[in-house]
């Protein structure tokens, strides 16, 4: 007899088939990016941890009294009895960080996206999307019920057409700051200027310039001399901070809508108080330790020049560094040839990226020293000489 959920495994053959199954790695053991996986070795070159926080030997000191003080969760909402001074406390430092009037948390950038497009925007109403943006707008787009008009990656022309098209009773712009997949940077001067002009409402999604962007690592909007004008942004605590969560900053009205509003913040368990005080301290970290930002951004401009010297196809400018293999089982093969050399980093396959163009994506952590730079470079040349990609 066919039981019910034979389709499944005839699904995953087929995800085998086409080289796009998934299987997770397991990490047995780390130090800053020095991992054991699956009993080898390996240099981790595939972490969101850009200046290295989560292995701080600070957190060590404040654990304890953040778990003496507040227990180690708080198994409710926000709304009904899990909002401690801590979250305030925090959220008045995140919007101070992104100069704003306030700020907002949730329980991940995921939910985040989710919140801001349900609740912004409805029936009736136009989401103008980057076409590479993350896959957490995309749901949240879907949900909202809005029309999406998806414009070309970082094409202005394109935005400005859709826009005078559009007769919509509320438009809304949103677009990752950094590409997640790409490497690259919104045109955010543009978008501004652009929103501002047709009127429409601009999301910036700043997952990964949060801590990395800008002299003070304020994100994207310092890094455009934008600090406290975009309209609604979105930030992560789980990438360059280190820890896990999302806030979204802005004026105080978004914020009191959102908390009236936002499915994925009011029927949710809040951030337990122990990580709530763990980003405080992470925060603490970035703002006494420049060295981190710097050091991640030396080592980038390392890895992208190297990588680029060896003939591969790199993208974008920032410390998420893609290398566009194209082909599904050559990516995996590329993959699997470096971890046998000692440098774990993931192939990136559709649909998180578009048919064609799976890639290797390199994430620069300010923990990797010289060596580490070298050592994968060296695997690069050596593995991409073998499979004849360069
Ligand atoms: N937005 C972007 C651009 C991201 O890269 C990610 C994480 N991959 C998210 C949102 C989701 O954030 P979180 O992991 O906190 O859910």
């Amino acid at each position: 007899m066919m039981g019910k959920l034979d389709y499944l495994k005839e699904e995953l053959s087929e995800l085998s088939r086409i080289g796009r199954r998934r299987f997770l790695r397991w990490i047995e053991d780390l130090k800053g990016v020095e991992a054991i996986i699956e009993g080898r070795e390996v240099v981790l070159f595939c972490s969101n941890d850009y200046l290295g926080i989560s292995r701080s030997e600070r957190f060590k000191q404040v654990v304890l009294e953040l778990l003496e003080r507040w227990g180690a969760g708080a198994p409710s909402s926000r709304s009904i009895a899990g909002s401690f001074l801590i979250h305030k406390e925090l959220e008045e430092e995140l919007s101070e960080f992104k100069g704003t009037e306030r700020a907002l948390l949730f329980s991940t950038g995921y939910m985040a996206n989710l919140g801001i497009l349900t609740s912004l925007v409805g029936e009736g109403d136009l989401i103008l999307s980057d076409q590479f943006n993350h896959a957490s707008i995309i749901d949240g787009a879907r949900l909202s019920r809005a029309e999406i008009w998806v414009y070309r990656h970082r094409d202005m022309n394109h935005l400005e057409e859709l826009l005078k098209r559009s007769g919509h009773r509320r438009r809304l712009i949103v677009s990752d700051g950094v590409f997640s997949m790409e490497g690259d940077m919104a045109p955010l001067k543009d978008l501004k200027e652009l929103s501002d002009r047709y009127g429409a409402i601009l999301v910036i999604d700043d997952a990964h310039g949060t801590g990395v962007l800008g002299k003070e690592g304020r994100g994207i909007a310092e890094h455009f001399g934008l600090l406290g004008q975009i309209d609604v942004q979105m930030g992560t605590l789980g990438k360059a901070l280190g820890i896990m969560g999302a806030f979204v900053a802005g004026e105080a009205v978004l914020v009191e809508y959102l908390l009236n509003r936002a499915r994925t913040f009011m029927y949710t368990t809040s951030l337990p108080p122990l990580i709530v005080g763990m980003v405080k301290e992470a925060l603490r970290i970035m703002k006494e330790e420049p060295w981190r930002r710097e050091k991640l951004w030396e080592n980038t401009r390392l890895f992208r020049e190297g990588a680029k010297r060896l003939g591969f196809k790199v993208l974008g400018e920032t410390p998420i560094v893609p290398i566009v293999i194209g082909d599904d089982h050559l990516t995996m093969r590329l993959s699997a040839a470096l971890f046998e050399l000692g440098i774990y980093v993931q192939g990136i396959r559709p649909p998180t990226v578009p048919p064609g163009t799976s890639r290797l994506r390199f994430s620069i952590s300010a923990l990797h020293t010289k060596e580490h730079i070298e050592k994968a470079l060296f695997a690069l040349k050596e593995a991409g000489q073998r499979l004849g990609l360069i």
